[in-house]
């Protein structure tokens, strides 16, 4: 059975799954293990410009990209590398490449600017940055202005030219050899830091988050669990296909994207941006599988008028995550396809390495609200967020999880680590709900600050502390507000300063123009008092309902 299970004298509610092992080798090793069958087919293939790399040559210049990092750049195990790229098959070749050095991966946003870029690499120090020449600028102006000495790699055109003092991606990854005895003498502990996305956790500004080998071999180990909901496949006359526009540099894309598919043999189709019109003709061009998705896709998969049984003619299963569902939505899907598919449903976090809970494979899925039981070695707790006490299961309470997917805590930054973790080891998620014995999970809120547009972080705290450097602002506060296709959007609340004059219009270009797109703010409104707490924390169910 796949049901979850639970003890109600300690209100945790365990798999049924059984525990996996985290295995005692280097990720390189775990990654191509099952390869053998599968070097000659393609791996990866470019949706924009149909390059594609067969498993051969990514395993190859995975190794050549590692040891360019030990010989020609000199860095060390521990050292930082900074991935700014769209999806695109170089991807996976810097991500694994720095783990096989025993490098720190940290993965940005490539629609990231100045403001947002500065802050990150102040908190992670690269070494190394890899990016498009598209970036480079923005990339060489945030190193300056934090006071760091980056090398510049670009993936770049054979045919182009590329700025002074800057290296080619092909130069260092796909041309040369691998040094196997360098390699293999780099050593890294199942502690160690493998990769640092960022996430706004509770509260505040985004943070660093460390996810260890030993969390990712553990998410490794799940996903290839038979009895759980990932059911990617490949053999000599079969191979998966999926479409792969979930950003690599989120730990959706990261992990289950790319770890969990290419360590199975499967072939993803980068989608360097997501546009409906390039998805959907994917669709109907590549024998395509299996679909990873967010909520707003599945809404654009349900309602498109061009969406017909032709895109799901080899569709055997979707996945959606990362954001709040509705169970109407994913019946559109189902009843635009004439054959069956399966539909499970995801929570997932990036402290928790993107694995959390799933409805599961041959789930009789009733309930399409639902975001399924713990996956393996996944504890649930269900806690009052004020005092912290565990409610019986079924009651509502802020969920607490305990995984071997659990980060190590966020970088540089023990006090948010020690304020989102228990005596015990339960991660607190910030998300109300509760458990349903026979249906399942249900996440009915958020209680931390985070707004989440299309599935992407947007941290209220950051657009604050931007907005209150215009000058025609005194105070400022956002909050998220439900968008019929986004999910939610940010609103903000503002205190002018006295006298001075600005409009909606004015402030939402000064936030556009220092911000990704998809942080822009919906809707302004001028207001004379933002509630707060004595210590100056914004009230933010009180301004909800102040100016509701
Ligand atoms: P991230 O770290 O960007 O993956 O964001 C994690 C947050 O996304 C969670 O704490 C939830 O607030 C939200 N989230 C992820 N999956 C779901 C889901 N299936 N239903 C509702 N919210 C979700």
């Amino acid at each position: 059975s796949t049901s979850a299970v639970f003890r109600n004298e300690d209100f945790i509610i365990r798999s049924t799954i059984p525990d996996i092992v985290v295995p005692k080798t280097r990720f390189i090793d775990r990654l191509w293990a099952d390869s053998a069958g599968y070097k000659n087919l393609v791996a990866l293939e470019s949706a924009e410009t149909k390059k594609t790399y067969t498993y051969a040559q990514v395993e190859k210049n995975t190794s050549v990209f590692a040891t360019s990092l030990l010989k020609k750049f000199g860095l060390k195990p521990g050292d930082v590398v900074a991935v700014m790229l769209p999806n695109c098959p170089e991807f996976p070749v810097v991500a694994f490449g720095s783990f096989q050095a025993g490098c720190v991966l940290t993965t940005v946003n490539p629609i990231y600017k100045e403001f947002e870029l500065k802050h990150q690499i102040t908190i992670t120090e690269p070494k190394l940055f890899i990016t498009i020449p598209e970036c480079h600028d923005i990339v060489s102006k945030s190193l300056k202005a934090a006071n760091i000495q980056a090398k510049i790699v670009l993936v770049d055109n054979p045919n182009k030219p590329v700025p002074d003092g800057v290296v080619r991606y092909s130069e260092v990854a796909e041309s040369g050899e691998a040094d196997f005895g360098l390699l293999d003498k780099v050593e890294r502990k199942g502690d160690d830091v493998a990769c640092i996305p960022f996430s706004s956790g509770t509260t505040g500004l985004p943070k660093g988050v460390e996810i260890t080998f030993d969390n990712i071999l553990a998410g490794m180990e799940v996903m290839h669990q038979k009895e759980n909901c990932f059911p990617h496949v490949a053999n000599s006359d079969f191979q998966d296909i999926l479409p792969a526009f979930l950003p690599f540099f989120h730990i959706y894309g990261l992990v289950i994207g790319l770890m969990g598919h290419l360590s199975k043999g499967c072939k993803l189709v980068t989608m360097a941006k997501f546009s409906a019109s390039m998805y959907l003709d994917i669709l109907k061009t590549q024998q395509t599988t299996l679909l990873y998705i967010v909520p707003p896709v599945a809404i654009l998969l349900g309602k498109h008028p061009d969406v017909n049984e032709t895109h799901y003619r080899s569709v055997r299963h979707i996945i959606c995550g990362a954001a709040p569902l509705a169970g109407s939505d994913v019946e559109a899907i189902l009843q635009k396809s004439k054959r069956p598919i399966e539909f499970n449903q995801g929570f997932g976090m990036t402290e928790t390495t993107s694995l959390g809970t799933s409805t599961f494979k041959g789930t009789k899925n009733v309930d399409f609200n639902a975001c399924g039981v713990p996956m393996a070695s996944v504890q649930l707790m269900f806690a009052d967020p004020i005092t912290g006490k565990p409610v019986p299961v079924g009651q509502s309470g802020e969920m607490y999880i305990k995984s071997p997917t659990v980060m190590k805590g966020y970088h540089k930054n023990p006090k948010a680590t020690e304020e989102t973790m228990t005596k015990d080891g339960f991660f607190k998620t910030g998300d109300m709900g509760y458990f349903k014995p026979g249906a399942g999970l249900f996440i009915t809120d958020r209680i931390k600050e985070l707004i989440k547009v299309k599935g992407m972080q947007v941290a209220p705290a950051e657009l604050e502390s931007l907005l209150r450097t215009h000058p025609a602002v005194q105070d400022a506060a956002v909050i998220g507000v439900p968008h019929e296709f986004y999910g939610e959007a940010p609103k903000a609340f503002i205190i002018r300063k006295n006298g001075l004059k600005i409009t909606e219009e004015e402030l939402q270009d000064f936030v556009a123009s220092k911000v990704a797109v998809y942080k822009k703010i919906e809707e302004v409104m001028f207001v004379d008092e933002i509630p707060k707490t004595a210590s100056g924390k914004i009230l933010r169910k009180e301004l909800k309902k102040m100016y509701a």
